[in-house]
């Protein structure tokens, strides 16, 4: 299977990196994979990834869509509690911060739509584009949403939207410099692109280290810092206008870590590690296990 290796920084293009991490993928071929991380940016990236073609095999897609909708286990269940809480604290994320409402928002990787759902609920004109064919299904046929491939995603018209966002998906994306020159055309002057991303440089994921859920090898191919991710956007014609925290994440990704640590009581033990994450973020958004970046279009 043909592999891709970087010889130089994805974002800066500098040829000096250094290994950063040398860990697994703990969920699902358990084959080895490096992170190298570039000494004059800060960015990190998984080293000899798989292409394009073979990335699906990587995924686990078994039940991805019942999965979302039953209710089993503990994990399961905390994580319904919190998704209709993160689904109204996104939307707000959203108005709050470009003082939008009704708008039209592009929503790339929606998953099942949950979040598109929410949007469309209280008023916005809600496009989405989600690569896997029963997420598309579902999201169209439970919520009646407009929801594309992503083959379609480069013919989208200039200035469509005046909201992209990505829930965790950015450090999904191959063609990261072809997505986000696409994503700064399609966004109407003075809109805006909202990225939420891990942040490897957050409290948990120095305490998990190669354990740290979140570097989630090999599906995802990029690992950002607060500093490598503002200098990667802003380097595709935007400003950053505020960043925040997603405190639920330093629990979810300190439980599965200890998950992946085989750590006896790893739900207790992820919540106590959870907790001590939060908490050092109160006083600062860049130590968030998570983090979401608000972007102006400046150009
Ligand atoms: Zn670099």
């Amino acid at each position: 299977m043909s592999k891709i290796h970087h010889d130089k920084c994805p974002v800066c293009g500098s040829k000096n990196f250094s290994l950063f991490i040398e860990s697994n993928d703990f969920s699902t071929s358990h084959e080895d994979y490096n992170i190298y991380k570039c000494t004059e940016c800060s960015f990190a990236f998984t080293q000899d990834i798989p292409n394009q073609e073979n990335i699906g095999n990587y995924y686990k897609s078994d039940n991805y869509v019942s999965h979302s909708n039953t209710k089993k286990g503990l994990m399961f269940k905390v994580y319904h509690m919190v998704r209709n809480y993160m689904l109204k604290s996104k939307q707000r994320t959203v108005e709050n911060n470009t003082g939008i409402k009704n708008g039209k928002i592009l929503d790339i990787g929606t998953g099942t739509g949950f979040f598109s759902n929410q949007m469309q609920k209280v008023g916005w004109d809600v496009s989405a584009i989600e690569q896997d064919k029963d997420a598309r299904e579902f999201a169209k046929k439970e919520f009646n949403l407009n929801v594309l491939p992503p083959s379609d995603f480069y013919n989208i018209k200039d200035k469509s939207f005046d909201v992209v966002s990505m829930w965790h998906v950015l450090e999904h994306v191959h063609d990261l410099d072809g997505y986000l020159k696409t994503i700064n055309k399609i966004i109407s002057d003075n809109g805006y692109f909202i990225a939420a991303v891990p942040n490897y440089t957050s409290y948990d994921a120095k305490h998990y280290k190669k354990y740290w859920a979140a570097y989630d090898l090999p599906i995802h191919l990029w690992h950002f810092s607060p500093s490598s991710i503002k200098l990667l956007i802003e380097k595709h014609g935007f400003k950053l206008i505020t960043k925040e925290g997603m405190p639920f994440d330093s629990f979810y990704v300190s439980m599965l870590s200890e998950k992946y640590k085989n750590s006896s009581l790893s739900f207790i033990r992820g919540a106590f590690f959870g907790f001590i994450s939060w908490a050092k973020s109160l006083s600062n958004t860049d130590n968030y296990s998570s983090v979401i970046y608000i972007f102006k279009k400046d150009n």
